[in-house]
């Protein structure tokens, strides 16, 4: 087969078991698609423009001396290009999304209406003030619901996503640690072994280190390894763990961890990523949590995923508000809104900045039309059905799958892959549902079950839906369990066959070279 020197087929192949595509290269009715540098002559263009000639150069000596080298298209080629790749993608709008930790949910029009209203969208982050009023009161109010859903005195609006929640939160301790004198003596983080991979990267982004607890057999933080490793717990600077957890479990035993971390003295902080589940009906501050960053894009809507884009809001207890990032909105007597921009005066604890402006100013608007539009009860409406959803598909496939673990979940239904015959895997379960019209759910993730499904149906799917996607995995899961072997080869129907993920992630292809004129490769 011809590649390129980008490493891509340079000629279409046959359509043996393992190639990527058909003799033409399509499928169905999905055409092939290659780069738009592969099919768009660079020595064409796609509009006729006058020579422009007869003006004086003007550029100083920096004018172009080569071609710019941008595939020259016509307009319908263009378009067409771009729609092909688009329906290479699957989307929350073309059917149920499944996948666990992520809470890929409807994004209300309403939302997406409001936001791009001009008096938001066209807003500017050095317009003075007092012409931007408006917008100062909208994160105001957000503000105030996200302190009033989770019983927090404050909440740093800026961080960008949860990681970088993750990362306000630490630093928030990391600044109280230093203000108690305790910042070289403290150093070590508890995170649980199910921990999303933010949590430990953050605690050493921050400069501590991390030790690592196990679950005990119900899939919750193992309370006797806690009590052992905090006896001499002068040296923790806090624990950081994810209610529900990462299992889709809440963690029960939460009050007693909160209060043998204070002991300890030690701050809680929360991954606030799965707060879909709890909304409305358990509030964070309660539960003696000191940092919890709330992902906007996952628990309040705003289409995300392929990098962006996030906001992950920070609540922060009574002990860490005064380290709250600068800047922060103040309501002044008058009724007027004015920005705290510098760490002194009314902000001379704070640790600092996250971002050179307010955040994510988008998803501030869709946040709160989220909640707006759904009222205090709609919320706690929208929790419950996430949870009765994710227990309902619990129920119904466990006669075919395995569960992780005994009894209710929350929002999310995690299985192992003990049903599945030995040499069919996790991952060829996942390209066999690719085959059913479904995207597979999240793979291998938490760390700490075998061959690990996480399933998050969100509350927005109805159970015909969820009937649908339940009878796509019984069938796929009665293959694996009776060892299938044909499932070895899934997905047979999608235009893109079993890719290299490894090696795709690790030595990704970003740039696109433009192979050499045959003759020069010849010699
Ligand atoms: C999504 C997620 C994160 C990270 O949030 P981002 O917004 O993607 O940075 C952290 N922890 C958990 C449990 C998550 O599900």
């Amino acid at each position: 087969m011809a590649m390129n020197s980008s490493g891509r087929r340079t000629a279409p192949v046959s359509a043996s078991n393992d190639e990527t595509h058909t003799v033409s290269g399509s499928r169905g009715l999905l055409q092939r698609e290659d780069l738009i540098f592969e099919f768009g002559s660079t020595k064409e263009t796609g509009v006729d423009l006058p020579e422009p000639g007869g003006k004086p150069d003007r550029l100083g000596g920096v004018s172009r001396s080569r071609d710019v080298e941008l595939p020259g298209l016509s307009e319908p080629e263009t378009v067409r290009h771009y729609v092909r790749l688009s329906q290479r993608n699957y989307a929350i709008d073309l059917g149920l999304f499944p996948l666990g930790s992520c809470t890929m949910k409807h994004n209300p029009r309403l939302n997406e209406r409001m936001a791009r209203l001009p008096g938001f969208a066209d807003v500017h982050p050095m317009q003075p003030q007092s012409t931007a009023q408006g917008a100062l009161e909208l994160i105001d109010q957000l503000a105030s619901w996200l302190t009033t859903l989770t019983g927090m005195p404050a909440v740093a609006m800026s961080p960008k996503a949860g990681a970088h929640g993750e990362l306000c939160g630490m630093l928030a301790i990391r600044k109280a640690l230093e203000a108690r004198g305790e910042l070289d003596t403290r150093r070590r983080v508890l995170v649980p072994a199910s921990a999303h991979g933010t949590n430990p990267a953050t605690a050493i982004q921050c400069g501590f280190t991390v030790d690592e607890i196990g679950a005990d057999a119900r899939g919750r933080v193992d309370m006797a390894e806690l009590r052992e490793k905090l006896t001499d717990g002068a040296d923790v600077a806090g624990i950081m763990l994810t209610n529900p957890n990462t299992c889709g479990l809440f963690e029960t035993d939460i009050r007693e961890i909160a209060d043998l971390i204070h002991d300890a003295g030690g701050y809680f902080y929360c991954d606030g990523a799965n707060f879909n589940a709890i909304m409305g009906r358990v509030r964070p501050g309660d539960l003696g949590i000191d940092a919890m960053h709330i992902n906007l894009h996952k628990t309040f809507s705003t289409p995300h995923g392929g990098g962006g884009p996030g906001s992950g809001p920070t609540v922060l207890s009574e002990a860490l508000a005064p380290f709250t990032p600068v800047p922060f909105i103040v309501r002044d007597e008058d009724g007027t809104f004015h920005l705290v921009e510098e760490d002194r005066e009314e902000a001379e604890q704070s640790f600092g900045r996250m971002t050179a402006f307010h955040g994510q100013m988008g998803m501030f608007v869709r946040a709160l039309s989220y909640m707006l539009s759904h009222g205090a009860d709609g919320l706690k409406q929208a929790a419950e059905d996430a949870v009765l959803n994710a227990n309902y598909i619990q129920a119904r496939l466990k006669s075919v799958m395995t569960p992780a673990f005994d009894g209710y979940c929350m929002h999310e239904a995690l299985f192992s892959d003990a049903f599945a015959a030995d040499d069919i895997e996790t991952i060829d379960i996942a390209k066999a549902l690719i085959d059913e019209g479904y995207h597979p759910m999240t793979m291998y993730f938490p760390l700490v079950v075998h061959g690990a499904m996480l399933i998050e149906p969100t509350e927005t799917e109805s159970k015909a839906e969820l009937d649908r996607f339940c009878e796509a995995l019984e069938s796929v899961a009665q293959r694996a369990a009776s060892g299938d072997p044909s499932m070895k080869a899934a997905p047979m129907l999608a235009p893109i066959r079993r890719l290299d993920e490894t090696r795709a992630a690790r030595k990704p292809i970003l740039k696109w070279t433009p192979p050499e004129p045959e003759a020069i490769a010849a010699e």
